[in-house]
Order: structure tokens, then sequence, then C-alpha cells
């Protein structure tokens, strides 16, 4: 059975902290599928088309790379799938709190998906989506944030 993983997010945009985590897991699953939720309730920066494309720059070459968009529950887009693995990254213990309420719950509701976490790598700890569009609303430079292909 092929090992396929969802990494869920809002990627409002995607950062090297994202990039890190996806590159660091390539190895262990034969497909990623890169998936933007759609939240009516929470309203973006970035389109969702703009996030998409920008997304399947940066993975152009990378076979094993899917990029979509999907609306309801995690678990459900995962099931329709055949993804056994949600990937998600770990920062701080504020991370840690708000990922272990979702992936106890969504276990309780699909027993055969499992949440992989990947500790985020030292010098991406302080990138998030939510500082780099403060950072851009207010014309400073997130270049050190971001990859080249983020042009906004
Ligand atoms: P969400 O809206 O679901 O929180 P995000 O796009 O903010 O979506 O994040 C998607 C996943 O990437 C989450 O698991 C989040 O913890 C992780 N993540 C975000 N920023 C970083 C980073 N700098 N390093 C590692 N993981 C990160």
């Amino acid at each position: 059975m092929e090992r396929i993983a969802v990494f869920p997010g809002s990627f409002d945009p995607i950062t090297l902290g994202h990039i890190s985590i996806i590159r660091r897991a390539l190895p262990l699953f034969d497909k990623i599928i890169i998936s933007i939720g759609i939240n009516s309730e929470k309203s973006s920066m970035f389109s969702l088309e703009q996030r998409l494309s920008w997304i399947r720059k940066i993975f152009i070459a990378e076979k094993k790379i899917e990029v979509t968009s999907y609306g309801g529950l995690t678990v459900d887009f995962c099931t329709e799938r055949n993804a056994n693995y949600i990937l998600r990254g770990l920062r701080t213990s504020t991370d840690f709190e708000f990922e272990r309420g979702i992936g106890q719950v969504n276990r309780k509701m699909a027993s055969h998906i499992e949440t992989v976490f990947f500790l985020t790598e030292p010098e991406h700890t302080p990138i998030s989506s939510s500082i780099v569009r403060d950072v851009i609303k207010h014309g400073g430079d997130v270049s050190s944030m971001i990859p080249e292909e983020v042009e906004y």
C-alpha cells in the first residue's frame, strides 16, 4: 500500500519553516499532498489561487508532491485520498497543545489515520505565516522567512 500523507494548512503564505518540514518528510512517504484548507471563517491575506500557485512553483520538480485545496474535515479529505498520515510541524509548547487537541480528536474520528509531527529546525522556530503577514503589512523585509517564489 502506498504511504500517502496530507500536509494541511493555511499557507498564507508558505514559509521556509513549512518547506523544511515537507522536504524532511519526503523520504518517509510515497506521496505528500500539500493541501490548503478552505476556512470560510478565517480571512486570508493572499487568495487561494495565489497560495496554490506559489506552492506549485516551489515543488514543480518534485514528483512525489501534489498541491491542492479542500473543504470540510481534514480526516474526510484524507480518507477520500487514501492518505493514512497527516503531517504537522511543532515549534513551541503552544503548537504542541494546539496540535494535541486536533490530533486526538482526529484520531477519535478516524483511527486509521496517524498524525506525524516534525520538530522545527531551531532557525525556523520564530517563523510563522502570521508574523510574515504582519511584517509585509508594515513594509518590512521578509526575505529571510519566505522562499523567493513567494512574490507579492
Ligand atoms: P494552520 O492554519 O493549520 O495552523 P499553517 O499554515 O499556519 O496552518 O501551518 C501548517 C503546519 O505547519 C502546522 O502544523 C504548523 O505548526 C506548521 N508550521 C508553521 N510554521 C512552521 C515553522 N516555522 N516550522 C515548522 N512548522 C511550522
